[in-house]
Formats: C-alpha cells, sequence, structure tokens
C-alpha cells in the first residue's frame, strides 16, 4: 500500500517491503505514489524490472502490471534490526494482494513475531483475502491450541523461507500471544463506500490494532455510521468506532472490535484531487467522542477550506480561489503543522490496549 511521499511518511520510521508489485484496486489508486517510483526504477536490472507497464515503445508506464514479487534477500531485514523501530510494511505493494500466496503472507507474519522489539504497521485495500489469510492460519494449527497453533503455522512458513538455523536463532517462543500485540493491522478508505466495504473485513480479522488510513481522502466518511448492508456483508449498521450495532433492527453479527487510531491525509502531488479540511474536522470530531486516536498528516495538495462547508454536505467542493488553501502553504505535501488551522494541529498514538 503507498501512502508514501518524498520527504518520508510522518507516522512511520521505516519501510519494509519484502513484497514488490501490485495492481488499482479503488479510486484510491489513481495517483499511487509506488507506482511512479516503480516506473522509474524499472530498467532492465532494477528492482521494479516486469512489474509495470510498458506503452507501445516499450517504454515503462507509471502503472503496475499486476505481477507481485516476493523477495526473498529482503525478507528477513527486520530480524537485523537491532534497535527497536517503527516499520510500515510494504509501502511498494500490497501484503494481501491475490498474487502473494498465503504461505508468502505467512512467512512474513513469522517475521514479525520473531521481531517483538519492532512494531509493525500493516496496511491494505484488501481486507477480504486479509481476513481469509486468518481463517487459513487458523485452520493450520496443526493439533496444537489456538495461540501455539498459530504461531507454529507462521513460523513453519518462515522456516521453509529461510531454512533450519534462522528458524531456530529467532523462533523459539512458540508460547508468545496472538493476535501479534507488535501488529498494527489497517485498512485504506478514501470514501464512505469504501469504508463500508472494508471496514467490516478489518473489524472480524484478529489485530491487537485496528487502524484507518483515510488517505486520500477524497470525500466525508462516517465512521459512525458503516453501512455494511450496502457493501453485501450481512452486518447491519456498524459503529466501527466504538464496535457496537448502531442499527439493532437488521441480523448482524457482534463486530468483534473498534478502531483504534485513524490516520487523515489530503493528496498531494500532480493531479491531487480535492480535500475538504470539514471531512477532517468532522473525523477529529467523530474521534473524539468515541475515544479513538487521530492523526493528521498532511493535507494535501489541493486542500480546499470553504467558509461554510459542513461535512456530509461537502461532496461538491467551492472552486472559488480563496478557498484552496494549500495554494497558501509552503509545504507542497501540506505536511507542515504550523502551516495549519490550530484545530487540525492532532497528531496522536493508538495505546496497545486490547
Ligand atoms: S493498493 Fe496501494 S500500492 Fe497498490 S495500486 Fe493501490 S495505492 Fe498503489
Amino acid at each position: 500500500m503507498s501512502d508514501q511521499r518524498k520527504g518520508g511518511i510522518a507516522w512511520t520510521d521505516h519501510t519494509w517491503n519484502p513484497i514488490r508489485g501490485c495492481s488499482r484496486v479503488s479510486a484510491g489508486c489513481e495517483n499511487c505514489y509506488a507506482e511512479q517510483v516503480a516506473r522509474r526504477w524499472s530498467g532492465p536490472g532494477q528492482p521494479y524490472e516486469g512489474l509495470v507497464r510498458l506503452d507501445k515503445d516499450g517504454k515503462s508506464k507509471a502503472q503496475w502490471n499486476g505481477r507481485v514479487k516476493f523477495i526473498a534477500e529482503h525478507l528477513t531485514d527486520p530480524l537485523r534490526w537491532t534497535r527497536p523501530r517503527t516499520v510500515f510494511v510494504n509501502s511498494m505493494s500490497d501484503l494481501f494482494h491475490d498474487n502473494v500466496s498465503f504461505s508468502e503472507i505467512a512467512a512474513i507474519f513469522g517475521v514479525m513475531a520473531a521481531s517483538p522489539r519492532h512494531t509493525f504497521q500493516v496496511l491494505t485495500k484488501r481486507p477480504a483475502r486479509a481476513r481469509a489469510f486468518f481463517e487459513w492460519v487458523a485452520a493450520q494449527d496443526a493439533g496444537l491450541d489456538g495461540t501455539a497453533g498459530r504461531l507454529h503455522c507462521v513460523f513453519e512458513a518462515l522456516r521453509a523461507e529461510v531454512g533450519e538455523e534462522l528458524h531456530r536463532e529467532h523462533c523459539a517462543d512458540p508460547d508468545g500471544p496472538w493476535p501479534l500485540p507488535n501488529v498494527w493491522l489497517g485498512v485504506s478508505v478514501e470514501d464512505q463506500k469504501n469504508a463500508n466495504q472494508r471496514i467490516p473485513h478489518l473489524l472480524a480479522c484478529p489485530a491487537a490494532v485496528r487502524w484507518v488510513s483515510y488517505e486520500p481522502a477524497l470525500g466525508p466518511v462516517d465512521f459512525r455510521h458503516i453501512d455494511a448492508d450496502s457493501a453485501g456483508h450481512e452486518w447491519g449498521q456498524i459503529d466501527s468506532l466504538t464496535g457496537r450495532n448502531t442499527d439493532m433492527g437488521r441480523p448482524w453479527h457482534d463486530a468483534p472490535g473498534k478502531l483504534d487510531w485513524i490516520v487523515i491525509g489530503g493528496e498531494s502531488g500532480t493531479g491531487a484531487r480535492p480535500f475538504d479540511l470539514a471531512w477532517a474536522r468532522s473525523v477529529l470530531s467523530q474521534a473524539r467522542k468515541a475515544g479513538t486516536a487521530c492523526f493528521v498528516k498532511q493535507l494535501g495538495a489541493n486542500a480546499t477550506d470553504p467558509p461554510n462547508g459542513l461535512c456530509g454536505a461537502a461532496t461538491v467542493v467551492p472552486d472559488h480561489a480563496e478557498a484552496i488553501i494549500s495554494k497558501r502553504l509552503k509545504d507542497r505535501k501540506g505536511g507542515d503543522m504550523d502551516e495549519w488551522p490550530e484545530n487540525l494541529r492532532v497528531r496522536e498514538w493508538p495505546g496497545v490496549t486490547k
């Protein structure tokens, strides 16, 4: 998943890419930063060779071609990092892409299980596949009880990739907790439709911390009313911030969790789409009431702040020039908090409480 921009990602220390390559899945992918990086490094012998489309003259285009590579030589990088880091997993792919096998995903979870000193931030636009992966892990229990069976599965997958010696050195604690307390599982949502589709799957996945990257924000989102029905789930209306059903009249399954963290950001780069700051203020207000931590990452390159903007009513952003506040910002990503309206200067972190 790419939320990376030149100059780093404000909510992480480090990126780790044991997978390369992806394909677009929704409107949030339209200006995918990872595709642009991949195009630059896709020549013969370069890391992204064979992963992007070519035009009729054989030149690389800034668009993934759907191929995904498992990068075995980078799989164990975190085992070598001695100091604790906060690590964004797969800034140049989506861990739960269809072309990454469950065994490969499990090996990556094996590394995360064997590196408890690091915090891993996983972000996907494919949470239905994430859910299927966790169900697959649960089914590979090798006759062991719950937690031990799941750890056994991911450590065995890691052993298949790295061999006996490394496995023996790093996977000595099969009794550790599950879900892994050092893995934060998140979904990207750019608008209400994708929130309705993706958040119910996220809530169904086992995770110590569940989070949402609302970036690039392309429309207002009401996290208190995730309309799972409209997305084909049978869960009725869910308040994803509290985990409570808000529509008791319809069949639903108890949402087994709630959101711990929401990252908010407008789109940056050429062709950035409008980001109404009223959307951000609304999410901050929703999260504050529910006790969910929020992190405003950036206002982006096309942030508007209409004087009378109201979230929910603001799907059409006024085009009068004075509303486009990005034009007045020195930081072209809108990432300098000092330039923001005071009520948006919020950078909180989730407490690992579950
Ligand atoms: S899922 Fe993420 S990495 Fe893949 S195309 Fe979309 S934005 Fe890019």
